[in-house]
């Protein structure tokens, strides 16, 4: 008996939909940072066949959460996203690519979960803490901006989304989302699903530092490299890397520990690298040995990681280039997507509005009993 219920549980849990909702604000064009943290992973899930849905968004209602003065900014860098995701083999046939706010149920989701939410719980996540810092809002903090981990919620539970793919800066964003469907569904009945994040397994790629060695690579603070990047450009960029300040002599023994060079070799190199561009060694942790010892001078390690990022980036950037010669192409894909995006979004938030009790005119139990009662 038991094998038999086994094999009913192990077909049941198959049946269950694995979905993913994941995306990008369209501040900008697509870095390296979201390559390792979040696009490369989404490509590898698409192409393991294993989900039943992937929902990709280019979250440019929250772009202007923060970019409130700058729409042309937004609406200009909603195809840089575009050309991004399909350069690095997003397939348009596998995943609905959207734009937020063509599903405009998403903001009336979002309307009913502030109800779940208290203004204290938002302030208490770190990730919309270090972003106010960032941005020098101080006391002038939009609401909007303010209220955007909630969006997300709404963004990942329209979708019904179990596994959102995303870099480590979004683990308060699930947190305060599975809260929220908690809570709804204690308040309101089962209608949520409760997602869980996918973090890259490479340490490194879970939150690549910036060229300049801030904690972060982020549009906002200029210290990317950009997917799209000219080989030049990549080069210069690698050379000024910070490195360890006090490896001034190549005799010195140098640090690794917050050595961005290395970092990025952790996130990017491969042991045919290696054998490619420095035979020398046999693998990374032979080239940090031989730095930390002393002896090694930066330029030759900035080298091989320009070597490592030109072959790498190069077939992007000319897919992406092949891409951009058919944008109206491009602007029918994001439609489809958005289509597609909003006929599920509009099931969910016809689900909530019935369990919130907000659905008065498809109730007719509702109907016969206000009738009944003002009948008397
Ligand atoms: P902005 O400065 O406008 O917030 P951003 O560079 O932080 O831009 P987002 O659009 O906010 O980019 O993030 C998109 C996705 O990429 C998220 O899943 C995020 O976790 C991931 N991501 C962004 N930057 C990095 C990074 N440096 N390392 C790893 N993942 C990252
Ligand atoms: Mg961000």
């Amino acid at each position: 008996i038991s094998i038999q219920v086994m094999k009913i549980y192990a077909k049941e849990i198959s049946k269950m939909s694995k979905i993913i909702l994941t995306g990008d604000r369209p501040t900008g064009r697509l870095h390296v940072g979201h390559y390792v943290g979040s696009l490369k992973e989404r490509v590898k899930l698409q192409n393991s066949g294993e989900y039943d849905e992937i929902y990709i968004m280019i979250a440019d209602a929250q772009a202007l959460t923060d970019n409130a003065e700058h729409p042309e900014k937004v609406r200009q860098n909603i195809m840089n996203v575009a050309l991004d995701y399909l350069a690095c083999g997003i397939d348009p046939e596998k995943c609905h690519i959207f734009i937020q706010s063509m599903v405009p149920e998403l903001t009336e989701l979002t309307f009913y979960y502030m109800n779940l939410v208290t203004v204290s719980r938002v302030q208490r996540n770190p990730t919309v803490k270090s972003e106010i810092q960032m941005r020098n809002f101080e006391a002038s903090i939009p609401v909007g901006f303010f209220t955007y981990p909630i969006s997300q919620a709404a963004d990942i539970t329209a979708f019904k989304a179990n596994v959102v793919p995303v870099g480590e800066d979004q683990l308060p964003m699930l947190e305060q989302t599975k809260e929220i469907v908690r809570k709804f569904n204690s308040v309101y009945g089962d209608t949520l699903v409760e997602p869980e994040i996918l973090l890259p397994e490479n340490q490194a790629c879970l939150r690549l530092p910036g060229t300049d060695g801030k904690a972060k690579m982020s549009k906002s603070l200029g210290n990317c490299i950009y997917l799209s990047e000219e080989p030049d450009e990549i080069q210069k960029k690698v050379f000024s890397m910070f490195t360890d300040p006090t490896h001034i002599k190549v005799s010195d023994p140098g640090k690794l520990e917050g050595n961005t060079v290395f970092t990025y070799l952790d996130a990017f190199s491969r042991p045919e690298h290696f054998e490619r561009y420095l035979p020398d060694y046999a693998n990374l942790d032979e080239l940090k040995a031989h730095y930390q010892r002393g002896g090694l001078g930066d330029v030759k390690v900035k080298k091989f990681l320009n070597n490592v990022l030109q072959e790498e980036l190069e077939p992007i950037r000319s897919r992406r280039a092949e891409f951009a010669k058919d944008i109206p192409e491009i602007y029918n894909i994001l439609k489809k997507g958005s289509d597609a995006a909003r006929e599920v979004a509009a099931q969910t938030l016809s689900e909530v509005k019935s369990a919130m009790k907000i659905n008065y005119f498809e109730d007719m139990d509702l109907i016969k009993a206000q009738s009944e009662k003002y009948a008397k």
